[in-house]
């Protein structure tokens, strides 16, 4: 099929995928606690539903979604409910946060999985409902909740194109690849639900041309499924075009507007995790509790690919990888490029998790002294969404966010391709992060501060109403009392007048 090409990106970023992609996906144990930060989505909080002492089983909610953009959670194994307390989280801050640790009675029993009707008799609602409650989050990294995603698609807009995003584009992360190497039916399957629900025309699964075998996995998959709406692509390796609007514009030739999502061009795209997330959920009977992630780098044993429970602590997995290696220096949760540093190895695993990478000393991107900027423009040939990231960096570090916002920092994938080409060293992309935080802030703070007016405009428009009305009727009161003297001596007169008539002789003297 015909591809294009985005701006910038990096064609030749060393890939490090064969030390993790040559064992087949190994099921890691049960862990003896299991811990649920009750964030692990964008989007609000889950809310529990289980308190301390609750025996729970394997698939049993433990936690609902809290308002529209937000997830239940449910319990990967059974066991008892030991804490609801705050605890570390994978997340770049280093925070605890809320979270519900169980501790596992190695019986693992679990809730029997719904029975699902054919889900061609399923309307789009049903299945936006039923993918709602299975838990369903992006597996690709995002963690946005599927379900909204699916769901505003199918109402508003018309969308013609799914596109299975396959190309994990980021060194050393190869959790897609070994799971359409071993499980590409089951992928195809969950294309099948998601077609049926958006009523798109076709599905294309995207995956890079580094990896050959998984390709022919995918297209024998696709023959046996024998629907024509389905193709299989292979896409040049070029770091980052598992990037959602760079793979778009790869496959398509469209370019998502700035500030826009796919499906105001009539495409959604989600990542094959998620869509065999799916295809357990719909088909299966089975809500979301345990993902494929990449155990790799050189502070590991045996790097390889597990199926891990959500909630399993990261030293579970180092363990079934045949433990660290002399060289571990640090953890990161993602790749190099996006990922970012853990504090210890007893933070859990989440929906979000797609690669724990045990760094070395020589692997981990060590910082470098930053040097002054040259102007050389080499970060902007590299930018695959065409920015100005020089320009960026200057607004960013000087504070101007407004001008930054015009230029458009928010479109920024944080992908660090700005960041390996600078020869000045500088730090771009944290720059960035941070002029994005303090402007999504900046944002929430005018969004409060207009709601509170609009509030207080509102109250003093129903005061002034209310002083209005109480005005109108005090003076309809004076002028009912005014009248009533006139109005009693008319009816008198009325009266006296009528009297007289009847008998003449009366009041005469
Ligand atoms: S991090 Fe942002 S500015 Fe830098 S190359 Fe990527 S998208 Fe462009
Ligand atoms: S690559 Fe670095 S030195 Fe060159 S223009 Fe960009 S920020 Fe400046």
């Amino acid at each position: 099929m015909k591809l294009w090409r985005f701006n910038g990106g990096l064609p030749s970023l060393a890939e490090h995928k064969n030390e993790s992609t040559h064992l087949p996906i190994e099921t890691a144990p049960v862990p003896s606690q299991l811990v649920y930060p009750l964030r692990q989505h964008i989007g609000n909080a889950a809310t529990a539903l289980v308190k301390v002492g609750d025996y729970v089983l394997r698939g049993q909610k433990i936690a609902d979604a809290q308002g529209l953009i937000s997830a239940p959670i449910h319990a990967a194994s059974s066991g008892t409910v030991s804490h609801i307390a705050d605890h570390l989280i994978p997340h770049p801050s280093g925070f605890s946060a809320p979270s519900i640790s169980i501790t596992t009675d190695g019986l693992d029993k679990e809730l029997p999985p719904s029975g699902q009707p054919d889900f061609r008799q399923l309307s789009a609602a049903d299945l936006v409902s039923l993918i709602r409650e299975a838990g369903i989050v992006g597996l690709g990294g995002a963690a946005f909740p599927t379900a909204i995603k699916l769901d505003n698609q199918s109402k508003s807009r018309r969308i013609d194109t799914l596109i299975l995003n396959g190309a994990e584009c980021e060194p050393y992360i190869s959790c897609d690849d070994r799971l359409l190497k071993e499980r590409a039916d089951k992928v195809i399957e969950g294309v099948n639900v998601l077609l049926h629900l958006l009523g798109a025309k076709r599905a294309i699964l995207a995956i890079e041309d580094n990896v050959p075998s998984t390709f022919k996995a995918i297209q024998t998959a696709v023959n046996q499924n024998n629907n024509p709406a389905i193709s299989a692509a292979q896409i040049p390796t070029i770091y980052p075009t598992g990037g959602e609007k760079q793979l778009i514009q790869t496959l398509t030739g469209k370019e998502v507007p700035s500030g826009g999502i796919p499906a105001d061009i009539g495409i959604v795209s989600i990542n094959v995790g998620t869509v065999y997330a799916v295809q357990q959920a719909v088909i299966e009977g089975k809500p979301l509790t345990s993902r494929i992630i990449t155990v790799t780098g050189e502070g590991v044993t045996t790097p390889r690919n597990l199926e891990v429970r959500i909630g399993t602590p990261i030293s579970t997995l180092i363990d079934v990888c045949n433990g660290y290696t002399q060289d571990a220096d640090r953890l990161i949760m993602g790749g190099p490029m996006m990922g970012f540093a853990l504090m210890n190895d007893q933070i859990p695993v989440v929906k979000a998790s797609n690669c724990i990478l045990v760094a070395s000393k020589h692997e981990a991107v060590t910082e470098k002294q930053a040097m002054p900027c040259i102007r050389c423009g080499l970060c902007a040939s590299a930018c695959p969404v065409s920015l100005l990231p020089q320009q960026l960096y200057w607004f960013s570090r000087s504070e101007q966010l407004e001008k930054a916002e015009k230029i458009n920092l928010l479109d920024c994938i944080e992908c660090g391709c700005c960041d390996v080409v600078c020869p000045s060293h500088i730090p771009l992309v944290q720059h960035f992060r941070y002029a994005k935080s303090a402007l999504k802030v900046q944002h929430h703070e005018k969004h409060l501060s207009n709601v509170a007016r609009e509030r207080f405009e509102a109250r003093e428009a129903r005061l002034a109403q209310e002083k209005a009305d109480r005005a109108e009727k005090s003076r309809a009161k004076k002028a009912a009392l005014k009248e009533k003297p006139a109005k009693e001596t008319i009816d008198a007169a009325i009266s006296r007048a009528k009297a007289k008539k009847q008998n003449p002789s009366e009041g005469e003297g």
